[in-house]
């Protein structure tokens, strides 16, 4: 809606609502450029109070000052006029009209005029339930009238809080979720993971974002040159207070008894690192932690998205395994294709991929963990249709088996195939 803009911080509307009177007056800050108003102040008859919005170092809470007003308990009627002005973009159109239907007396707006906050309690219990009388209604006071201005009060909880009646937001905050390679896919997975409600994310990368990342990362440039797991940890902390975020500058090959010792406390792991040695080295520990794994790459050049999901059940094989069947009945294995490191940009491999492209497989490995810990904790509406899911971002030809996908969008689930004979990493611990 475009017009003016009051904001009550929720400090503010708190302190209005539990007033023992039913006048007082009000300060602000303003942002002219935004044509917003934020309510900075509040005196009740009684005391004064500061209000501030969230988080703290919000700009407009240092704002410049921009003046004084007042508020007063009105009712419901005036409020009910408010909302069929505002709807017509009408205003009343004489000082006078307005100053008769508030119970206050009202200054002389001179030439610059001033806010005056209304309260209507009754709004909260109007029986006009079709149309959306506010509770607070804003009013843009002048010696031609009085123009009704929105006003937003900040909600008491927002996030995750939001949707708990519809989405299991106390279950995920349970959950501890280990995702390694915090790359382009890693670093889009680890944004979705946590706005699923994850409650705790350990981000395992032994790199450094630097400035050939940037076509594809999710990190801007101003965290070139740390470590992409403390640089997601910064980003990820603002936009996701309910996660609480663990970077790890480790590599799971090199530190492979480090990850041993977190898998012991992780529920489930994510690996979006590239490299075969990372995905066979994943498959292996998270199968002798008896923990689910999900690994979520890129092959033939940007073309296809892969996810497998690996759980430690005994009808299940391992990474290896289910390579090998895939070899067994004439299929080319894409594990080495890996090995060439497509987001190196070097010679030998040019950048191909676009950066979006891979944001969406570490989305759908984000969603395919997600549904995992869920199905485990009863959600059966988030079971998958497969243990494998191919995804075609580009046609490529001369692929075979579950990666000719002629389409781009084209999505293919796969079964899971058996442990193999001999499998060490699938034979059962004694
Ligand atoms: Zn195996």
């Amino acid at each position: 809606m475009i017009g003016p803009l009051i904001l009550l911080p929720h400090e503010g509307a708190r302190h209005l609502l539990a007033s023992p009177g039913t006048r007082g007056t009000i300060r602000f800050r303003r942002a002219p450029r935004d044509n917003l108003t934020v309510i900075s102040f509040v005196h009740n008859g009684t005391s004064g109070f500061q209000t501030n919005l969230r988080p703290r170092r919000h700009p407009l809470n240092n704002a410049d000052p921009g003046g004084e007003g007042l508020w007063c308990t009105v009712p419901v009627d005036l409020h009910l006029a408010w909302y069929e002005m505002a709807r017509r973009h009408a205003a009343m159109t004489t000082f006078d009209a307005f100053k008769d239907m508030v119970p206050v007396a009202l200054k002389d707006p001179g030439n610059t005029g001033y806010i005056v906050l209304t309260y209507a309690p009754d709004a909260a219990v109007t029986p006009y339930t079709e149309v959306p009388i506010p509770v607070f209604a804003g009013w843009f006071v002048t010696r031609r009238g009085a123009e009704p201005v929105r006003v937003e009060t900040e909600p008491e909880t927002v996030g995750l809080d939001q949707i708990r009646r519809y989405w299991p937001v106390d279950d995920l905050a349970k959950v501890t979720t280990l995702l390694i390679g915090v790359g382009s896919i890693g670093g889009a997975a680890a944004r979705a993971l946590a706005g699923y409600g994850i409650g705790r994310l350990r981000l395992l990368d032994p790199d450094r974002l630097m400035w050939h990342n940037l076509v594809r990362h999710v990190l801007p440039e101003q965290y070139v040159g740390q470590y992409k797991a403390d640089a997601m940890h910064a980003f990820l902390a603002d936009c996701y207070p309910h996660t609480a975020l663990e970077a790890h500058r480790l590599d799971v090959v090199e530190h492979a008894d480090h990850v041993r010792g977190l898998l012991a406390d992780t529920d489930i792991v994510l690996c979006c690192a590239d490299g075969v040695g990372a995905r066979r080295t994943v498959s292996h520990l998270s199968r002798r932690a008896h923990r689910p794994a999900v690994l979520g790459c890129v092959l033939a050049d940007g073309g296809i998205g892969e996810i497998i999901r690996l759980r430690p059940w005994l009808d299940h094989g391992c990474l290896l395994c289910r390579r090998q069947a895939l070899i067994d009945t004439g299929v080319l294995d894409p594990e080495p294709e890996l090995e060439a490191a497509y987001g190196t940009g070097t010679l030998h491999r040019p950048m191909t991929a676009v950066g979006s492209d891979l944001a969406l497989v570490g989305d759908l490995a984000a969603k395919i963990t997600v549904a995992t810990v869920l199905e485990a904790a009863g959600h059966f509406e988030h079971r998958l249709p497969g243990e494998t899911l191919t995804v075609g971002l580009q046609a490529r030809r001369g692929w075979t088996g579950p990666f000719d996908l002629g389409f781009t969008g084209q999505t293919r689930w796969t079964p899971v195939a058996p442990p193999k004979l001999g499998c060490s990493t699938c034979a059962p611990s004694g």
